[in-house]
């Protein structure tokens, strides 16, 4: 081997970050493998040298994270195949420092049209069951002053609740979201976001109006409002309204 050929071997290594190259005799009886004189201008990225084969592990939340950028890198996403009925994508909704952040499935057809969450029937029943329940508590509250998102930001054909592989593509954008705005609690909307938040196999009649936790966040699991809109629920709407109050005291006591 050449000077010039060991330099660029070096300098290769080096650019791989191996910085320690030894000399000598190993102590094995086998021979050590040849190494490959490396190519003098087709230097790869480390982790294409190196890593071949190895799966991508998902990206850490970048820093400095904001909505905006998430907002940026979902783009016109087409990760999974809710792309493919949807008009527009729900990303999220109202105060963006919100000290409460809530969570529900999927846009619906209101919702796809008009690009914001919770706004057809089960959006106006929240905002309803939002605003009547603070002022009742002599809280000043209103929809605009809490953060409103879904796990999944396409509608699911025909309202279906979104499959597993959706909700794990989708909910790095949730994540990243609930990262960014970091609230003091957070409200799950119904028993897909509880699934995707708190990975629980419970039902939503036992986990509602229990404080849990999503990472440090407290989190009030209770039913999601399209299930409320149905004639038959007044237990599960005098439920609803409680864990409301529980959670509005003690984000804003
Ligand atoms: S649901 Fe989420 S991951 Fe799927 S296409 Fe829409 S934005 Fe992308």
């Amino acid at each position: 081997m050449t000077p010039g050929q060991i330099r660029d071997y070096l300098k290769y290594y080096r650019d791989l970050g191996i910085e320690t190259i030894y000399r000598g005799t190993p102590p094995s009886t086998q021979p050590l493998p040849t190494l490959p004189v490396p190519p003098v201008m087709a230097k790869k990225p480390i982790q294409e040298a190196i890593l071949p084969e190895l799966t991508r592990l998902p990206e850490l939340i970048p820093q400095g994270d904001t909505l905006a950028k998430i907002r940026e890198d979902i783009g016109d996403c087409k990760r999974c195949r809710l792309c493919e009925a949807r008009n527009k994508i729900v990303f999220g909704d109202g105060n963006e420092s919100s000290p409460l952040v809530f969570v529900g499935e999927g846009p619906g057809a209101d919702e796809d049209a008009q690009g914001i969450p919770f706004v057809g029937r089960a959006g106006q029943l929240l905002t309803q069951m939002i605003e009547n329940t603070a002022a009742k508590e002599g809280i000043q509250l209103k929809r605009a002053d809490v953060y409103i998102c879904n796990v999944v930001k396409c509608r699911p054909p025909e309202n279906r609740t979104p499959q597993p592989d959706e909700m794990e593509i989708c909910g790095q954008f949730l994540f990243r979201q609930l990262m960014t705005i970091k609230p003091k609690a957070i409200c799950v909307l119904g028993a897909t976001a509880m699934k995707a938040l708190l990975n629980t196999k419970e039902g939503i009649t036992k986990s509602r109006g229990q404080w849990q936790k999503w990472r440090d966040i407290p989190v009030m699991v209770t039913y999601h409002p399209s299930y409320l809109l149905r004639q038959y629920n007044a237990q599960a709407k005098r439920e609803a309204w409680e864990d409301l109050k529980t959670l509005l005291h003690f984000v804003y006591d």
